[in-house]
């Protein structure tokens, strides 16, 4: 199936066009930028047979199955409604919108177009992220009591673009970072948070966008989960941990792109370290998405995963601005 890159982008360059054409039979054929020149540099640079700035040249291309949306977060819905309306599978990045209504209306649009709409949440897709939902549904832990979520790590330069000074392109790291670690907690849990409290702080990097939060969330069963998300932080790396009435999961440096970490098991005085696959994340989402078009399966992350790890998001997001307690609005799903 040959692809259309809808955003010239880094995560494009530096995962997302390997993953797409480590599947047999897949390329990408065109790149769509709102800059002339640099979607030509683009294409050049990533052995792309074209480039253009009309999206809906892009989408009139009957031989273009599927579209991989990785533009600035305001982008997506609009260029989304447009791809599914064209007809095309649609792999979307994170967040899905700026809002809830949407992020709904995207997932609807994809249904009534019969076609396949996912979200790239990678995270869910690493050996150790599916180690730890095996633990846990194992009963390695016993019943969960908590999660603590350490995702705050200092933003690489090449990125301090619209990520640390622009509000309307969805800057700011709430809707960067704790989308994916709402993903990851409903995936690990296979529950949604029911409402938030959380402290925003921009503290060296953010212009008119947080850099740094804190949250609590509480799920349906009553399990509480805290999670650090930052721009600013050079030396803490990542952990992740889960704590049950049996044991205590500590992982490290998990939160990331790459298929690596370490995952600890302590159950009464015993200490277990615990193996995982060491496949590529992106590849791995890649090829479900393709079993979704071809064998009608679920691809990794769903568009209703996206609304859920939005909504959470969003719902951080007014916690952080009104102090207030917030319950998260899923928009109906
Ligand atoms: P980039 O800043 O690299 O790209 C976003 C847009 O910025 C591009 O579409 C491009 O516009 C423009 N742009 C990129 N580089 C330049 C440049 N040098 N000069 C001028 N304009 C430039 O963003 P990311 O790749 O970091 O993120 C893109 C999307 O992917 C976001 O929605 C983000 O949340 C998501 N993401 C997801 C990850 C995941 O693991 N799931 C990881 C990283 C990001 P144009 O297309 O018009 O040329």
């Amino acid at each position: 199936m040959k692809w259309g890159l809808i955003g010239a982008s880094t995560i494009a360059e530096q995962f997302m066009i390997d993953a797409i054409e480590s599947q047999q039979g897949n390329k990408v054929a065109a790149v769509l930028s709102g800059d002339a020149e640099r979607g030509q540099a683009f294409a050049n640079k990533n052995g792309i047979g074209r480039s253009t700035t009309d999206i809906d040249e892009l989408l009139g291309d009957q031989s273009i199955g599927a579209v991989y949306i990785s533009t600035t977060n305001e982008k997506h819905y609009p260029q989304a409604i447009k791809s599914l309306a064209a007809g095309k599978h649609v792999m979307c990045e994170k967040p899905l919108a700026m809002h809830i209504e949407d992020a709904c209306e995207m997932v609807s649009a994809a249904t009534r177009a019969n076609v396949v709409f996912a979200t790239n949440h990678h995270l869910r897709n690493a050996g150790s992220h599916l180690k730890i939902k095996e633990l846990i549904a194992e009963g390695r832990v016993g019943e969960v009591q908590a999660i603590r979520v350490g995702h705050a790590v200092y933003l690489p330069p090449h990125l301090h673009g619209w990520r640390i000074n622009n509000p309307q392109a969805g800057g700011g790291v709430i809707p960067d970072i704790v989308v994916h670690d709402a993903d990851t907690v409903r995936f690990h849990l296979e529950e949604d948070p029911v409402d938030v409290v959380a402290i925003e702080r921009s503290e060296s990097l953010g212009k008119n966008v947080e850099d740094s939060v804190m949250s609590i969330w509480q799920m349906p069963s009553g399990i509480l989960v805290e999670t650090h998300e930052g721009f600013t932080v050079r030396h803490a790396g990542t952990s992740y941990e889960v704590h049950g009435t049996e044991g205590s999961i500590f992982a490290r440096g998990i939160m990331t792109q790459q298929p690596v970490g370490e995952i600890l098991l302590r159950r009464e005085n015993q200490t277990e370290v615990q193996q995982f696959s060491g496949h590529n994340l992106y590849h791995r989402a890649m090829r479900l998405f393709m079993e979704a078009i071809k064998k009608g399966k679920s691809p990794s992350a769903t568009g209703t995963d996206g609304i859920k790890s939005l909504a959470v998001a969003l719902a951080v997001k007014e916690a952080a601005t009104s102090g207030q307690r917030v319950k998260v609005n899923y928009g109906g799903t």
